[in-house]
């Protein structure tokens, strides 16, 4: 039987690529990088290198920017939680962000709130896209910040970011992102998008999993996240994941080097199935159908189970996702789909595909082939797809 996979916004494979250039730094250049001996001054150059190298790719001005961590939950939390309580004594106690963030946010969110922080949550509309206006008529003197994603993990839709943190500049906020998603994707610089925080991770862009970085403008006050030793200029003590972070860097440089060619490849067949996939009866796309990620695609299908569809294309070869996989688990329907408006009954049916560029026009063919069938299997038996039907001809 085929096998695709398409849960790539979940995580990815880890390239051989990026694989090969890790090895070495488990077995050999093992030593403490604070060490002063040869294997350990070999394992502080892999660092401070990777460091020099993702502060490029970024476009970040000094490599003394990037703090790395364990990855895109640790950067949003320490992000947010370091910038926000480093300003609380000073009146800030307000931050800004969207609906449709990820947990990572959201959640640490929901702890600065029970130490006194207000959080306004800005609607995204039908198409899932924050408005620039609504982001600067939030904005109020005790503003701390403004933390809005540049990339949905689960509808894909892009945010105006570099308008976003103008409006924050020119207000005198700090504007952080969590570009988990946009790294890869999209020509992110940190420079040109007026960024002053910006959080990333390996898994998602065929890196290893448990490790990523926090960029942090200089001179932006930001608290410690974890005393100890001197690693990260004392924010984050703690020895160094050296072979993780030389993964960071190799998938970084990768995934910057091919994002031309895997976007060709990969719009025209999203692009392709969205159009299949929308012929079946009462779907439809979730999010902006231009403005999201070119590998992604979210759809709902009125009148089944989301979980009940993943089974199936599972039984068919087919690993995708029904939104995030942190929610998937849980009965509640997404917050990102009801952020949109969309009633619960509908937001239950929905199917994330998220592909990497492995995919084939073969592939989007099966896809395209098996969704429909399971999609009729399963409203035959669905009560809720008779009382559509019924009503459908009442009216
Ligand atoms: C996956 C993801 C995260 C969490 O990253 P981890 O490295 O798994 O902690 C945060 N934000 C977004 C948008 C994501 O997609």
């Amino acid at each position: 039987m085929k096998k695709i996979y398409a849960d790539n916004a979940a995580t990815t494979a880890v390239s051989p690529k990026v694989l090969e250039k890790m090895l070495p730094y488990f077995t050999e250049v093992y030593g403490n990088p604070s060490s002063l001996y040869a294997t350990g001054a070999s394992a502080k150059k892999a660092v401070e290198t990777a460091r020099e190298n993702i502060a490029r790719n970024l476009g970040a001005e000094h490599a003394s920017e990037i703090y790395f961590t364990s990855g895109g939950s640790e950067s949003d939390n320490w992000a947010i939680k370091g910038v926000c309580r480093a300003l609380k004594s000073k009146g800030k106690n307000h931050i800004i962000t969207s609906k449709i963030e990820h947990h990572a946010v959201l959640h640490t969110l929901d702890a600065l709130k029970k130490e006194g922080f207000e959080v306004t949550y800005l609607d995204v509309y039908e198409n899932g896209i924050v408005r620039v206006s609504d982001v600067e008529k939030a904005i109020r003197p005790e503003t701390a910040l403004v933390t809005i994603m540049y990339a949905n993990n689960e509808i894909g839709t892009i945010q105006p970011i570099r308008e976003i943190g103008k409006v924050c500049r020119e207000h005198g906020v700090l504007f952080h992102t969590d570009a988990v998603q946009a790294i890869g994707n999209l020509p992110v610089n940190v420079k040109d998008d007026n960024i002053d925080l910006l959080s990333m991770t390996a898994h998602k862009i065929h890196g290893p999993k448990g490790c990523g970085c926090l960029y942090v403008r200089r001179g932006v006050r930001i608290e410690n996240l974890i005393d100890g030793g001197a690693q990260e200029r004392g924010k984050r003590a703690g020895t160094e994941n050296t072979a993780g972070i030389v993964g960071l860097d190799a998938a970084l440089q990768l995934t910057v080097d091919t994002r031309k060619k895997r976007n060709a490849h990969l719009l025209p067949l999203r692009d392709k199935l969205i159009d299949s996939l929308l012929k079946i009866e009462r779907s439809r796309l979730n999010g902006d159908r231009e403005n999201r990620l070119p590998g992604n695609i979210n759809m709902c299908f009125e009148g089944i189970e989301g979980e009940s569809l993943l089974l199936k294309l599972d039984l068919n070869g087919i690993s995708a996702s029904s939104g995030s996989a942190c929610t998937s688990g849980s009965l509640d329907p997404s917050h990102v789909l009801l952020a949109l408006g969309l009633p619960h009954e509908i937001a239950h049916g929905s199917l994330r595909l998220s592909f990497g560029d492995d995919i084939t026009e073969e592939d989007i063919d099966y896809i395209a082939e098996v969704v429909p069938q399971i999609v009729d299997y399963l409203r035959n038996m669905s009560p809720l797809w008779e009382k559509i039907k019924k009503e459908e001809k009442e009216n």
